[in-house]
């Protein structure tokens, strides 16, 4: 999971990308960058970090021109060191080329190995670097013409962003397994993984870039073109789910109503008797204010999270039980204690970060737990852009549900069904990729490849 940004026509490019890459911070913590351009020369700044950290006030009287594309990281191909941060460029016979992934491109290595024999020499330990050889490789004449190029070679997940010349260039794979849409301020177009993003700069969402679609912009001209009929969406359900900040609008949709809609149908499949509803914060929120509207259970919060922690902390020699849970998540004893509640939360990967915080609320002095769980149980990994663990650490894939309720300690557990994940969504069901609850991987398993 990785937020991309990009402005094309605006003398203050860098600055609003700087913004842009503050809304989507949610979507990767590891590394930012921005490289901007005047046409001819790039600029550019890359660190490890958060978007606040990496920035400093003097680098934007050097992130000069009126593009510029910006990226916030969070790695699934590649090591997290600072020379896989992005964006990345290169200098090649047609001047420079920036680009910004987000995603994972499932053939990177055997492309890569190919490329090596063939001579290419790579930068860095990613699959975007694939993409700049093949484009760098292509004997076609126009920009455009020699990314289309290199993306039939590409098998996976992408919504890229490029900057060459005077032009900024959005490109989502034929699946659609990202978001990315376009937004409107005033002359400028602005490129953003989320709406939210277009928010804090004052732009307008326009529309979604298409699956299989690459968009050409420049000056205040942009020119589409469909490069692949797959005829087969996969969006990322999981953008609805727990990703996706919920003031965007993702595949066109708004994850607000979605998300609240989970929890109503989670509230209909399985309704306790309880005295409130409380949520795992921030990413249950929303879906425990749907089970809570639905069952008639009123909201209450159980749990204040903490926002200002760190990359590192120091934990005390002595042992703190549950230190992990707790330097993130305190209970709030007055609204917990005697109580029957239902607890909510987004999904379980491992079920570490649930078992902790049963433990807090018994501790807490609740008598009674039911924990719904607003996605089916994921059991299979993702090879699209999630860092998913491997299947033996998936907790759905090793156990039953009544054994994860015991593994927990709660008194009833129920997870959402398929189907009302997808009525939750008014969407069609084929319109999503579902492999980590199914299995069901909409590119065929022998190129999924991590
Ligand atoms: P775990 O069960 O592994 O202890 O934690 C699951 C929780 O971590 C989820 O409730 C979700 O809010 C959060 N989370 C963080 N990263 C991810 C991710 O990549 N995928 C999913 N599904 N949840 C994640
Ligand atoms: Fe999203 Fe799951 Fe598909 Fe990965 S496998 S793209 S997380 S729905
Ligand atoms: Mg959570």
């Amino acid at each position: 999971m990785c937020g991309i940004f990009g402005v094309c026509n605006n003398n203050e490019s860098a600055k609003l990308t700087y913004l842009g890459l503050y809304a989507l911070q949610h979507r990767g913590q590891e590394s930012a960058g921005i490289i901007s351009s005047d046409g001819k020369k790039f600029s550019n700044k890359v660190g490890n970090g958060l978007v606040s950290d990496v920035f400093l006030k003097k680098d934007f009287s050097r992130l000069k021109g009126f593009n510029a594309v910006g990226h916030v990281r969070y790695s699934t191909f590649g090591s997290s060191s600072i020379t896989n941060a992005q964006p990345f460029a290169i200098n090649f016979v047609d001047g420079n080329l920036a680009i910004a992934h987000n995603g994972n491109l499932c053939n990177a290595e055997l492309l890569k190995n190919k490329l090596e024999r063939d001579g290419s020499i790579f930068q860095t330990s990613t699959d975007t670097e694939v993409i700049l050889h093949l484009v760098a490789k292509s004997k076609k004449k126009t920009i455009e013409e020699k990314i289309i190029d290199a993306l039939l070679h590409v098998k996976g997940a992408y919504s890229l962003l490029f900057l060459s010349g005077k032009k900024l260039i959005a490109v989502r794979d034929p699946y659609g397994f990202r978001p990315l849409c376009i937004g409107k301020l005033k002359n400028s177009y602005i490129v953003s993984s989320e709406s939210c993003a277009f928010d804090l700069v004052g732009a307008k969402y326009v529309r979604d870039v298409e699956p299989g679609e690459i968009v050409s912009i420049s000056d205040d001209e942009l020119k589409s073109r469909r490069f692949s009929k797959n005829g087969k969406n996969a969006f990322c359900i999981f953008e609805f789910i727990y990703f996706a900040r919920p003031d965007s609008l993702v595949f066109g949709k708004s994850v607000y109503t979605i998300r609240k809609n989970l929890g109503k149908e989670l509230a209909k499949e399985s309704q306790p008797n309880a005295d409130n509803v409380i949520s795992v914060p921030d990413s249950a929120n929303v879906a425990a204010v749907g089970f809570s509207t639905e069952s008639k259970i009123p909201y209450e919060i159980g749990f204040i999270r903490n926002h200002y922690i760190g990359r590192t902390f120091i934990e005390p020699k002595q042992e703190i039980r549950n230190f992990g849970a707790k330097i993130k998540y305190n209970p709030v004893c007055e609204t917990l204690k005697e109580k029957k509640i239902v607890l909510v939360d987004d999904s379980v990967v491992r079920g570490t970060t649930s078992r902790k915080l049963i433990k807090m609320l018994r501790n807490a002095g609740v008598k009674k737990i039911h924990h719904r769980i607003s996605s089916p149980p994921i059991k299979h990994p993702c090879f699209y852009g999630i860092d998913t663990p491997k299947m033996s650490e998936l907790i759905a894939s090793r156990k039953s549900v009544k054994e994860i309720k015991e593994f927990f300690g709660v008194d009833t557990l129920h997870y959402l069904s398929l189907d009302g994940l997808i009525k939750a969504t008014g969407m069609e069901k084929d319109n999503f990729c579902l492999a980590c609850f199914t299995g069901e991987y909409p590119i065929k398993k022998a190129d999924n490849c991590r």
